[in-house]
C-alpha cells in the first residue's frame, strides 16, 4: 500500500505507524528519524538538517524532497509504504505526487489524526524515545514495561532536543501554517481519511485499522 499519515506534532504518527506497518508490511519512511539519524552519524545532512530542527523550524524542501521522492522512485510501482512527517508543505506534496506519476501510480489513502493543541503539548512533553529504534513512549500515557527502558531493545530512552515546550507550541505553528493545507489538497484528491486521536493508543490503532480495512477492499 502507498500511505501517508498526517497530523500536528505529537499526534501519534509514530506510534500508529509501527500498528500500521505490522498490519500491512508497507515500509516505513520517517523524515524525523532519517534526520535524527543523520545528526547521530555526524553526516553533513545531518549537521544542515539540525540548524533548523532545534529551533523548531521546516527543513527546506529542497533538502527534503529528494531524499523521499529517490526513495520512492527506486521502489518502483511494486512499492509499498507508509510516509511519515512527510509531506509538510504543498511544494513537498507536489515534488511526491512528481515521483508517483514518474512510477505510473497512485497514493491509496492519507490518514489525518486530529487531536486537540493542549493534549498534543502535554503528549510531547512527556514524550521518551528510543535513541536506537526510534519508537516513542509516554511518561504516563504509554510507558515502557520497565521504567526509562525501550521494550522492543533494550535501550535506555532519551527526550528529544526538540520536546521542550517552548519550541513545541512554535512547530504546532508551524504546521498550523505550513501543513494544515495539506488537508484540503489530499480532500480534492479524495484519499483523506479523518481519524479522532484524541483516545487512547489501542483506540485510535482500532480506528486506523478498520479505515484501512475499507481502503483495502475498495
Ligand atoms: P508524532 O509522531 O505524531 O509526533 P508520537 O507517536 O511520537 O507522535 O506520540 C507523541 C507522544 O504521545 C508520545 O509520547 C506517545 O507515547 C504519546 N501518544 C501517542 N498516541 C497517544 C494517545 N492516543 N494517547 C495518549 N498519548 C499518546
Ligand atoms: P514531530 O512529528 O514531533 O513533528 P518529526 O520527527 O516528524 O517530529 O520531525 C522533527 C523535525 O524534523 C521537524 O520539526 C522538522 O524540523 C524536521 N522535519 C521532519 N520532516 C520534515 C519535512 N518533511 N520537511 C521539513 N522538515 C522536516
Amino acid at each position: 500500500m502507498r500511505l501517508i499519515i498526517l497530523g500536528p506534532p505529537g499526534a501519534g504518527k509514530g506510534t500508529q505507524s509501527e500498528f500500521i506497518v505490522e498490519h500491512t508490511g508497507a515500509l516505513h519512511l520517517s523524515t524525523g528519524d532519517i534526520f535524527r539519524e543523520n545528526i547521530k552519524n555526524g553526516t553533513p545532512l545531518g549537521k544542515r538538517a539540525k540548524e533548523y530542527m532545534d529551533r523548531g523550524a521546516l527543513v527546506p524542501d529542497e533538502v527534503v524532497n529528494d531524499i523521499v521522492t529517490d526513495r520512492i522512485k527506486s521502489m518502483g510501482p511494486e512499492g509499498s509504504f507508509l510516509l511519515d512527517g512527510f509531506p509538510r508543505t504543498v511544494n513537498q506534496a507536489v515534488a511526491l505526487d512528481g515521483a508517483l506519476e514518474e512510477i505510473g501510480v497512485t497514493l491509496d489513502c492519507v490518514i489525518n489524526i486530529n487531536v486537540d493543541k493542549e493534549a498534543l503539548i502535554q503528549r510531547i512533553v512527556g514524550r521518551r524515545v528510543c535513541p536506537t529504534c526510534g519508537k516513542s513512549y509516554h511518561v504516563t500515557h504509554f510507558p515502557p514495561k520497565v521504567d526509562g527502558v525501550c521494550d522492543d531493545d533494550g535501550t535506555q530512552l532519551i527526550q528529544r532536543d526538540d520536546d521542550q515546550e517552548e519550541t513545541v507550541r512554535h512547530r504546532i505553528d508551524v504546521y498550523e501554517r505550513q501543513t494544515t493545507p495539506l488537508i484540503d489538497y489530499y480532500k480534492a484528491q479524495d484519499n483523506l481519511v479523518d481519524i479522532d486521536g484524541n483516545q487512547s493508543v489501542q483506540e485510535v490503532k482500532d480506528r486506523i485499522l478498520a479505515a484501512l480495512q475499507g481502503v483495502q477492499r475498495a
